[in-house]
């Protein structure tokens, strides 16, 4: 059994770019504060009113956890999270399942993973930048004239 995410009203379109393959980070429409995960009021001014603001997903490694907690039936623990301060967006933190043989380093530059888990459910993995398997931008080809 695979883990499925439970999407509620204020993650829902956050799920929903995962899936395709999009990564935007909720910001307050009034003070700018990014919000993650994605919640229906502004920790600093209270504002309901949001935006998405797509960036790279690249960042660097601020800490991580080693789960022994079981909350992903069928995973193998324990398992590694890492919380990832974004380069392209001031203040914000987030986190996802670490995808390389080795720990993480603080500091170290990290690239988002898209993972397909099911057909349906789409996880937002973090890769160590200097990996080289993990393109953030695929090259566009070009029609040849
Ligand atoms: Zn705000």
């Amino acid at each position: 059994m695979a883990y499925r995410p439970e999407p509620d009203r204020d993650s829902r379109p956050w799920w929903e770019r995962i899936a395709r393959k999009e990564f935007a980070v909720q910001e307050c429409a009034s003070c700018g504060t990014p919000r993650f995960p994605p919640r229906a009021f502004c920790p600093v001014c209270r504002t309901e009113g949001c935006r998405w603001r797509e960036v790279d997903p690249v960042g660097t490694v601020e800490s991580w956890i080693v789960s022994h907690q079981p909350f992903v039936p069928g995973r193998l623990d324990p398992y590694l999270v890492v919380m990832v301060r974004l380069e392209a967006v001031s203040g914000c933190l987030v986190y996802g399942n670490w995808r390389s043989t080795r720990p993480p380093e603080h500091g170290e530059r990290v690239v988002g993973a898209f993972t397909e888990v099911t057909g349906d459910v789409t996880l937002l993995d973090w890769a160590p930048a200097d990996a080289g398997s993990v393109h953030v931008h695929p090259p566009e080809r070009k029609p040849s004239h």
